[in-house]
């Protein structure tokens, strides 16, 4: 018979083994993934340098095949394919397979390290945005990336554990309310991913928000209950996480706070469903970003994305849909001139320095505009810039669309840079009549409730001014002094390729900047995509989307 003392130090042992072993795998997740986001940091500097001190040499043709060959978007694919080698390697490595429990264990280490990382890519207010030019949004499919891989892992890690506990018939131990809140933690994380499913996500964002939040902090509390000691480091990681994401709201938080005093803002109703909205405050950032508003008074729950058209006043452009847009739409219909009191948490995104580059095309559709007309405004207002011609391309679906920017399209129109080209798809009569504001025949998602809104506005712009009351301005009918509109949708591949061929030398540089729809948007990759495969200037491109 053998010693049980000594058996009973073998097995303290084996588990302090596998402890070491585990942590040994999140540290060094911690230090690939960590590397990996430094390689980007790197390349993102030198790329910075290189454009600002490597004029005169020009685009290697080499690296132009090679990037458009792979695509613009296969860097991402890479990206995961790498990620989840990480994941499998630090899974399988150091590690007894044959051992059930231990197997399970790893797995559940590996989810919470994902569970870290998934929170650090979702944080707003996150380091890697100076540091790597990549703003919260286009964070966006990594956390995803990394939600998922945490649910699987820790999914895995429930499976395992259960039928290794009922090899040894030891299930009964599952009742111990440790292990008890583990399964909690599971089907709340799984109830996360259920809830990404785009239809549910899309059709019901407030519902959506609301479970993610409450899913979370449930999946931190039970976590940190399923290990409870800080001698297994689990409970530690678990702090530091929701110390990560708890610092991010704060922030939020006080820029919330920062922007309220004194701050109020007036909704214009515009035709073709949508509205400007003014606020009585500025506010600092570059032409392009977006920041959350938040009216306490229709919605005190929630707010709402929106790139700024201009800084001083804030400015933004809104496409109603079904929930607080709407919202706005009604206080701006039935209270003309409204004054609501309100707030900003922002301004976020990188957007790059146009004024950099000899070249810029823009791309737009619909409400998408407020991007491109914030970067071009800036840019034909700037005194100190490369930029020698703009092409300006906006796709709408309905000509009157044309009056949510009528003041904006006036100075551009004016502007010798600017080579102004508008597309009207929805219709073929371009005499300046508008003939349809059908919200269901529009480019953009319209909500089913939309009709309600329809049947009550006119294709006025109503005032703004308190002063006036109810009173209608008519509209300034921007559609006809507007030249060269033309009908159905532009040819993007033509219009990239043409910028191209117009640059006077190799070595200019050229930036396409979109923002609209995700057809819209995968259009001009392609575009640029193609266009990277023939010699000529370099081509930068920067997407917007208004959808996650
Ligand atoms: C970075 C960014 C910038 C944007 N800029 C503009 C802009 O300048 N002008 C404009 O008209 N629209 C813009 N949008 C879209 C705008 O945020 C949504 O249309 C708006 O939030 C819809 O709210 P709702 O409650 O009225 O609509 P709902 O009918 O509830 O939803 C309509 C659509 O908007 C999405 N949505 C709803 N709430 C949010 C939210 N809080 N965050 C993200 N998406 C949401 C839903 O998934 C759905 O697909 C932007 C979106 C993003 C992500």
């Amino acid at each position: 018979m053998s010693d049980p003392k000594a058996a009973k130090a073998a097995k303290a042992a084996m588990k302090a083994l596998r402890l070491s072993n585990n942590k040994w795998s999140v540290k060094y997740f911690a230090i690939a993934i960590g590397a990996i986001m430094v390689l980007f940091a790197v390349y993102h500097w030198s790329s910075v340098i290189q454009f600002h001190y490597g004029r005169g040499k020009s685009y290697p043709t080499l690296t132009r095949k090679y990037s458009s060959r792979m695509g613009l978007r296969t860097d991402r694919s890479l990206l995961y394919i790498i990620y989840w080698a990480i994941n499998l390697i630090l899974a399988l490595t150091n590690i007894d397979l044959t051992k059930l429990i231990d197997v399970s264990k790893r797995f559940g280490w590996i989810s919470v390290a994902n569970l870290v990382l998934l929170v650090f890519l979702a944080l707003k207010n996150t380091p890697l945005a100076p540091l790597t030019a990549t703003s919260y949004e286009k964070l966006r499919p990594l956390h995803k990336v990394a939600g998922y891989t945490c649910i699987f892992t820790s999914v895995l890690h429930g499976i395992v554990y259960v039928s290794a506990w009922s090899k040894i018939g030891h299930l009964a131990g599952m009742k111990e309310h440790e292990i008890f809140v583990g399964p909690i933690a599971g089907c709340a994380m799984l109830i996360i991913g259920f809830s990404t499913i785009t239809y549910f996500m899309r059709g019901y964002y407030e519902l959506f928000y609301m479970l993610h939040i409450t899913m979370f902090i449930l999946i931190m509390i039970t976590v940190g209950m399923h290990r409870p000691k800080f001698s297994t480091s689990v409970v530690i990681i678990v702090i530091f996480t929701a110390c990560l994401w708890t610092l991010d709201r704060i922030i939020r938080g006080a820029k919330m706070l920062w922007n309220f005093f004194g701050n109020s803002l007036t909704v214009t109703a515009l035709p073709g469903n949508a509205l400007r909205v003014k606020l009585s405050r500025r506010m600092h950032c570059s032409p392009g970003s977006h920041a959350f508003l938040w009216v306490p008074a229709l919605r005190w729950a929630e707010s709402h994305p929106f790139t700024l058209l201009s800084s001083d006043p804030s400015e933004f452009v809104i496409r109603v849909y079904d929930g607080f847009t709407r919202d706005l739409y009604k206080a701006a219909q039935e209270f003309p001139g409204i004054s609501l009191r309100c707030s900003i948490d922002g301004a976020y995104g990188q957007i790059p320095n146009f004024k950099v580059f000899e070249k810029v095309v823009l791309v737009a559709g619909g409400s998408g505009a407020s991007f491109t007309f914030a970067i071009a405004l800036d840019l034909i207002e700037a005194s100190n810039k490369a930029v020698k011609s703009i092409d300006f391309i906006w796709v709408v679906r309905h000509r009157e669309s044309l009056e949510w920017f009528a003041q904006e399209l006036n100075q551009l129109q004016s502007h010798p840079e600017v080579n102004l080209i508008i597309h009207v798809t929805g219709q073929t009569d371009l005499s300046g009549t508008s003939s349809s504001t059908s919200p269901n025949s529009s480019s953009e998602k319209v909500s089913a409730k939309d009709h309600v809104i329809l049947t009550e506005s006119s294709p006025a712009i109503l005032t703004s001014d308190p002063e006036k009351g109810a009173e209608q301005q008519p509209t300034g009918n921007v559609s006809s002094s507007v030249k060269g509109i033309l009908p159905g949708r532009p040819n993007i591949d033509n219009l990239i390729a043409a910028a191209a061929a117009g640059s006077a030398r190799l070595d200019d540089r050229i930036i396409v900047g979109a923002c609209g729809p995700s057809r819209l948007m995968s259009t001009t990759r392609k575009a640029v995509d193609n266009e990277l495969l023939n010699d000529g200037p370099s081509i930068t491109l920067y997407t917007e989307e208004f959808e996650w």
